[in-house]
C-alpha cells in the first residue's frame, strides 16, 4: 500500500464507481456489489492498483496500448496539437495537419492499393462507416441491390447497431433488436470446438466453401462484402487453418466480393507484420483500423480503402462523416506512436524475436491437464480450457463458469489475461520483453493449477455429452 496517493482510498472509489459509473460489458449489480479493481497509473507492461498492487498486463488494455504505456513522447504530441489546434473538421472544404500526415503515413505503410483514409474515432464506427461506403459503392456501380453483407459467426466488429450486426456475438443480438438488415453470418474457422472429426486443413476449406454456398445462395448481384478480421480476436483469439485465407481470397475475387478486413486488433504490429492481411497473403479492399493506430493513447480509427473503391465514392457527395473524423489531437497522437513503432522497430521485433519466443513457451502450456489447445500469431494467443483433452471437449457446466475462474485466479496472481468462454486469451503489449514472457507464463501456470484444484473441489471437470 503507497502511503502517498494523489486519490481517495480505495473504498470511496469504489462505492462511487458502483453509484454512477455504468460499466460496458458488465452486469452492474454484481460488480457494485463486489467493487471494481481500480486502475491509477501503469508504465511498460505493469498497471498499478489504487492499493499500489502491481500486475502485468496480457492485454495491452484492450488490445490496444501495442506501445506500452508511459510514453512521453505521445502525451507531448497531445499537448503541442492541443495549444496549436485543439481542433478542426474535414466536412466543408477544409483539411489540416495532422489528418493530412496521418492519412498519408496510413498509404504508406498499408499494402498495395490501399491508398485512402476515412478517419472515426474508433472500430465500430469504422465499421458502420464500412457498411455504408459499400452499399454505396455498389449502388454508384448501378447494382443497388449487392447490399448484403457476410460476417462470421462469434465475429467481433464492434458495438454500434451497425458494427454490432456484421458481428456474430449471439449475446449482442440477443438485446435491442439486432442484427440490422441484409447482414449474414457464416461459420467460424474455430477447429477446436467445431473442427468434429475434420482436420484443421479440410475444416479450414469447409469453412471458406460456407461463404461460396452463402453467395450462392443468395446471387452474387446480392452480395457486396464479406467481413471478417484475419484473426478473430475478442472471439477467443481463433487462429485460422493455413488452408482458410487462400480459400476465402478465391472465393471474393471469383464471385466480384469486396473484402474487408477488420483489422481493429491485428493492425499495427499485432501479428508480426504491419497488417494481419500481410501475414496472411490477403489484399482486402477495405481495412478497418483503430485500437494500435494510437496505442490506445487517444480514441481514434477509421477505414484505408482501395483506389477502385475510393475513386466511385468520391464521384459524388458521400453523405456520412463524424464529428470528430480525423480529429487534430489523435491524429497527432496516432502519427507519433506510429514514429516510434516505426524508429524503434517494434513490429520486426515481433515478427523474428518475441512472437518466436511466445510460440515456444505458449505450446508448452499444454502439457497441462486443463489445456486442450494452445494457438499463437504474433503476439495474440490463447489456450482452451477442456475437461477431456483427446475428445476437445467442452464442460457440461454453462460455458465461461470454469473460464471465470481461471481470469479471477490469473488477476489474484497479478496478471492480466482476458477469459472469452472457455479460452484465455492474452495480447500483451509488443514491447513485452522475453523475461516478463516468462514471468506472464509463470503466473499463468499458477492460476491454471489452481483453476484445476478449484474446478475439481467443485464438480466442473465433466464434459457436455
Ligand atoms: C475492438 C474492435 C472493434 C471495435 O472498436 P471500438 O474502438 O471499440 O469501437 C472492431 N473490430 C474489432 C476486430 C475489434 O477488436
Amino acid at each position: 500500500m503507497s502511503l502517498i496517493a494523489n486519490h481517495p482510498p480505495t473504498a470511496e472509489l469504489q462505492a462511487l464507481d458502483a453509484a454512477h459509473h455504468m460499466h460496458p460489458f458488465t452486469a452492474n449489480a454484481a460488480l457494485a456489489e463486489k467493487g471494481a479493481r481500480v486502475i491509477v497509473r501503469a508504465e511498460g507492461v505493469r498497471l498499478t492498483d489504487s492499493d499500489g498492487v502491481e500486475l502485468l498486463d496480457g492485454m495491452s488494455g484492450l488490445w490496444c496500448v501495442n506501445i506500452g504505456y508511459g510514453r512521453a513522447e505521445l502525451a507531448d504530441a497531445a499537448a503541442r496539437q492541443m495549444r496549436e489546434l485543439p481542433y478542426y473538421n474535414a466536412f466543408f472544404q477544409t483539411s489540416h495537419v495532422p489528418a493530412i500526415s496521418l492519412a498519408a503515413k496510413l498509404a504508406e505503410l498499408a499494402p498495395g492499393d490501399l491508398n485512402h483514409v476515412f478517419f472515426a474515432s474508433g472500430g465500430s464506427e469504422a465499421n458502420d462507416t464500412n457498411i455504408r461506403m459499400v452499399r454505396h459503392y455498389w449502388a454508384r456501380k448501378g447494382q443497388p441491390e449487392k447490399r448484403v453483407i457476410i460476417a462470421r459467426r462469434n465475429a467481433y466488429h464492434g458495438s454500434s447497431m451497425g458494427s454490432a450486426s456484421l458481428g456474430g456475438m449471439a449475446a449482442m443480438h440477443a438485446q435491442g433488436g439486432l442484427p440490422i438488415p441484409d447482414i449474414e453470418h457464416i461459420a467460424q474457422p474455430n477447429w477446436f470446438a467445431e473442427g468434429g472429426d475434420m482436420t484443421p486443413e479440410e475444416f479450414g476449406i469447409a469453412c471458406a466453401r460456407e461463404l461460396e454456398a452463402r453467395i450462392a445462395e443468395l446471387g452474387a448481384h446480392r452480395v457486396a462484402a464479406f467481413i471478417a478480421e484475419p484473426v478473430q480476436g475478442a472471439g477467443g483469439v481463433i487462429v485460422p487453418p493455413e488452408s482458410y485465407w487462400p480459400e476465402i481470397k478465391r472465393i471474393c475475387a471469383a464471385h466480384d466480393i469486396l473484402l474487408i478486413a477488420d483489422e481493429v486488433i491485428t493492425g499495427f504490429g499485432r501479428t508480426g507484420h504491419w497488417f494481419g492481411s500481410q501475414s496472411y497473403g490477403i489484399q482486402p479492399h477495405i481495412m478497418t483500423i483503430a485500437k494500435g493506430l494510437s496505442s490506445g493513447y487517444a480514441p481514434i480509427g477509421g477505414s484505408i480503402v482501395c483506389d477502385e473503391v475510393a475513386e466511385v465514392i468520391g464521384g459524388d457527395e458521400f453523405n456520412h462523416g463524424y464529428t470528430y473524423s480525423g480529429h487534430p489531437v489523435a491524429a497527432a497522437v496516432a502519427l507519433e506512436n506510429l514514429r516510434i513503432l516505426q524508429e524503434e522497430g517494434v513490429v520486426e521485433r515481433v515478427r523474428t524475436h518475441t512472437a518466436p519466443y511466445l510460440a515456444q513457451v505458449w505450446a508448452g502450456l499444454t502439457d497441462h491437464p486443463l489445456v486442450g489447445e494452445a494457438v499463437q500469431r504474433g503476439l495474440m494467443a490463447s489456450i482452451a480450457l477442456t475437461p477431456d483433452k483427446a475428445r476437445r471437449a467442452a464442460f457440461a457446466a454453462e460455458p465461461g463458469t470454469v473460464g471465470l475462474i481461471c481470469r479471477e485466479r490469473c488477476f489474484a496472481n497479478n496478471l492480466v489475461m482476458r477469459h472469452v468462454g472457455d479460452r484465455m486469451v492474452i495480447a500483451p503489449p509488443l514491447v513485452i520483453s522475453t523475461s516478463d514472457l516468462d514471468v506472464l507464463i509463470a503466473r499463468a501456470r499458477v492460476a491454471l493449477d489452481e483453476t484445476l484444484e478449484i474446478a475439481t473441489r467443485e464438480g466442473l471437470m465433466r464434459a457436455a455429452a
